[in-house]
């Protein structure tokens, strides 16, 4: 598998890469000027600032959303398009953060995030390939298979949740790649095209009402004890509540975001596509697949058997087309071993995560008048439409239960600060821990 199409010269910070997601550069005819007042200001055109605009819009309420560049610039129209019924963080962590019954609220969380997508599928009739795929978590060494057991037991025994531990001939009836030696399997998580669901959160945002623009960088958020002023690049809004969709894009705005999560580079190979025999081999029965090192690799095939291979050995938002092509390749080779013959790479583009320390996403208040969703550490397709859901119910009815999560004092944190500066330490730890599991 070779890497082409790009040059050496060519630079992904930003993630600039064009994605293998087809539709058009613009995907909302603009609503025109933007007014002076609503009642909730929303910054950031991706999933998140979307639904949340959908969900307050449906409700009656009077909404703007400004998006610096084009609707889903950010990771919303960059990303695999993944929507899994796990979170992040590990069962074991959340068992010990939460205990039993708040770690089972936790989990049900996220796995509801799936059913609420499919439900909008339903509800208003999405055009998003929406295709109920199930999940293989992949371990490739005897390390990671404990690991993963442990891991199983408390998501099925005490989170209770539809899963199964696969290995031997069980687990080669959904992989044909050699270098796999258990998973956990679920026939709930699913796939879709990420730019066809940004577009159309875009149409029904739009179509309850929801004031959405394009080319409207927000300069500045400030905040009196009456309501909040929000300058943006042609005018002001102001409004009683403003809600920050930013995600991994947050470092433009002057409100310390930033400091709520860590932003990290993912990046993503799309090959030519596969022949029906590798496609078979490969993942016979349909499901996307990730491993579970702590640089995982994810992929899934498409529909017209392009395999789109994801993920980096590296922390860094920013790298080399052809670098990450080389790397990802020969991560692809080295996972999927001689059985699978991967065609060439047809494009290789990348955007930005944001993680947070404990793997769990913030959602809540930054101060009385401003909130924050974000931090979905690359799980954020169900997630982040489920944190503008509740948002955007918390704004209509006060209730903090639609989250198990929510905070009423998200604060900047030095320790994101310096995180963001021993990045490339961190980063060489994990690989270190990486290589100790594969042994
Ligand atoms: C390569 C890659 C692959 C991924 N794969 C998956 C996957 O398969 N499954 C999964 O669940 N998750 C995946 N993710 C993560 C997922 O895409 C994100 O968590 C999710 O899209 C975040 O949505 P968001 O709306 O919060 O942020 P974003 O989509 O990043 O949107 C933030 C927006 O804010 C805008 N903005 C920033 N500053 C301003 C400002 N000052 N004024 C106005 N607007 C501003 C930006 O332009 C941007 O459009 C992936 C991410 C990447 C990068």
């Amino acid at each position: 598998m070779k890497p082409n199409g790009h040059t050496a010269s060519e630079r992904s910070d930003l993630g600039f890469g064009v994605p293998v997601w087809a539709g058009p550069a613009r995907v909302v005819t603009m609503s025109p000027a933007v007014p002076a007042v609503a009642d909730t200001v929303i910054i950031g055109g991706g999933f998140t600032g979307l639904a949340t605009a959908y969900a307050l819009a449906k409700s009656g309420r009077d909404v703007v959303l400004l998006e610096a560049r084009q609707i889903g610039f950010g990771a919303s129209s960059r990303n695999a398009g993944f929507c899994t019924i796990g979170p992040s963080a590990s069962a074991s962590s959340v068992l010990e953060a939460y205990g039993a019954e708040e770690g089972a609220r936790y989990f049900r969380w996220f796995l509801n995030a799936v059913s609420s997508i499919q439900k909008l599928v339903e509800e208003e009739c999405l055009d998003i390939d929406w295709r109920v795929s199930g999940r293989l978590s992949l371990a490739c060494s005897a390390r990671h298979a404990a690991r993963l057991r442990r891991n199983f037991d408390i998501q099925h025994d005490v989170f209770r949740l539809p899963i199964e531990f696969l290995d031997g001939a069980a687990l080669r009836e959904h992989i044909g790649a050699t270098g796999f030696v258990a998973a956990i399997s679920d026939r709930t998580s699913a796939c879709l095209n990420p730019r066809k669901l940004v577009g159309e959160l875009a149409r029904i945002a739009l179509k309850h009402g929801a004031s959405v623009h394009e080319d409207a960088p927000v300069i500045r958020v400030r905040e009196s004890s009456s309501d909040v002023e929000v300058t943006h690049e042609h005018g002001v809004v102001r409004a009683q509540c403003v809600v920050v969709a930013t995600n991994g894009y947050s470092e433009s705005l002057g409100i310390g975001a930033q400091h709520f999560t860590v932003p990290l580079g993912s990046f993503i190979v799309a090959t030519e596509p596969l022949s029906p025999d590798t496609r078979r081999r490969l993942l016979p029965t349909g499901k996307v697949a990730s491993t579970i090192s702590n640089y995982s690799n994810y992929f899934r095939i498409l529909e017209d058997g392009t395999l789109l291979f994801g993920g980096r050995k590296s922390l860094a938002s920013y790298g080399d087309f052809a670098d990450i092509g080389n790397e990802l390749a020969a991560a692809a080779r080295e996972l999927f071993g001689d059985a699978i013959e991967l065609p060439t790479v047809a494009r290789c583009w990348g955007g930005r995560l944001a993680f947070t320390r404990d793997r769990t996403p913030r959602i809540g208040h930054v101060s009385e008048r401003v909130l924050f969703a974000g931090g979905y550490c690359g799980h954020g397709v169900p997630t982040s439409v489920s944190a503008g859901f509740a948002l955007a119910r918390y704004i209509g009815d006060g209730e903090r239960a639609h989250c198990p999560f929510f905070s009423d004092t998200i604060r900047p944190s030095l320790s994101y600060r310096i995180a963001r500066s021993l990045m490339p330490l961190i980063g060489a730890y994990y690989r270190s821990e990486d290589r100790k599991d594969l042994k």
